[in-house]
């Protein structure tokens, strides 16, 4: 998983490398469709095993959602303009958020330091709250 604390952008000029890459992530979306559906089929008549099946299968999902596959920003934007998935987009590293986001998330929402800065504040506010819920919820249960 991607640590870094600075908003990365990864960017393709070249279209040959572009297709590539649109063909690589098509090809591991589609793996990751599979395993999650082979994964949902399986009943076996074993608790443990299910609940080991289903827990694997959070995992992938989780996986999925985290990957640069996929743009954690909704409503996309590029769902919006194109209509279509991310599989073709340069996606941008969000260190704030710790996700990959596509290059027209970044362009409509971040990029300039305004709204970077608006969104480390969202960040630090969310966690200061959630920080002072859970302090109240450990001394009230
Ligand atoms: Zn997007």
């Amino acid at each position: 998983m991607m640590k870094s604390k600075k908003w990365k952008i990864v960017r393709l000029k070249n279209p040959k490398l572009i297709k590539i890459r649109a063909n690589l992530r098509k090809l591991l979306a589609a793996a990751i469709h599979a395993e999650i559906k082979r994964l949902g089929k399986n009943s076996i008549n074993s608790q443990r095993k299910n609940t080991a099946l289903s827990k694997k299968k959070n995992e992938l999902l989780y996986a999925w959602g985290k990957s640069l596959l996929k743009c954690s920003y909704g409503p996309c934007m590029t769902f919006k303009k194109k209509q279509t998935d991310t599989l073709n987009e340069d996606m941008v590293w969000n260190p704030l958020q710790k996700h990959w986001i596509c290059i027209n998330c970044y362009n409509h929402h971040f990029k300039t330091d305004k709204q970077k800065e608006f969104l480390r504040k969202v960040v630090e506010k969310t966690a200061s709250e959630n920080k002072a819920y859970e302090e109240w919820f450990a001394k009230n249960s």
